[in-house]
């Protein structure tokens, strides 16, 4: 049995804070602003393995009102999360397509080593996980360098 899931995220890139995807601290003169550490690929992919199982979303699961995550490493949520999916539901990740959307910096020579810490996390292979990077063409808050989103998509399978 197949269930598909989605998750979109974005957050505001600012001075003074670090830029952290798929739990890679990226050097660059801003970051993601955020109560976690605002890893907006992770957020996108966690939310979409809760909406594959229709469990709702990252700001149910861990309120950023509750002082326990804030400046929370979001590789320990998504721990938290695919062990509710793999021991609480027995579903496995069939595979995952990824794509963070931001102007600068570019990404490109970090992108495997996000691919391995995301499988390490998942407890799968990384030929099973898909992560793109583009840009927003200039246009609107991403493209001014102001903000950062991401898209993911997940197959489940039992
Ligand atoms: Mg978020």
């Amino acid at each position: 049995m197949f269930r598909i899931g989605q998750g979109f995220d974005v957050h505001r890139l600012v001075e003074g804070r670090k830029l952290i995807l798929g739990g890679v601290e990226i050097p660059y003169h801003k970051g993601l602003l955020g109560h976690s550490d605002a890893d907006v690929l992770i957020h996108a992919l966690i939310d979409a393995l809760l909406g594959a199982l229709a469990l709702g979303d990252i700001g149910k699961l861990f309120p950023d009102t509750d002082m326990q995550y804030r400046d929370a490493n979001s590789r320990e949520l998504l721990r938290l999360v695919v062990r509710t999916i793999t021991q609480k539901h027995f579903y496995s990740i069939n595979n995952i397509d990824a794509t963070i959307i931001l102007e600068q910096p570019k990404l490109a020579s970090y992108i495997e080593q996000i691919r391995e810490n995301l499988a390490q996390d998942l407890s799968i292979n990384k030929d099973l996980i898909s992560i793109k990077a583009k840009t927003y063409e200039g246009l609107g808050e991403i493209g001014n360098g102001d903000a950062a989103a991401s898209q993911v998509v997940v197959l489940l399978i039992k």
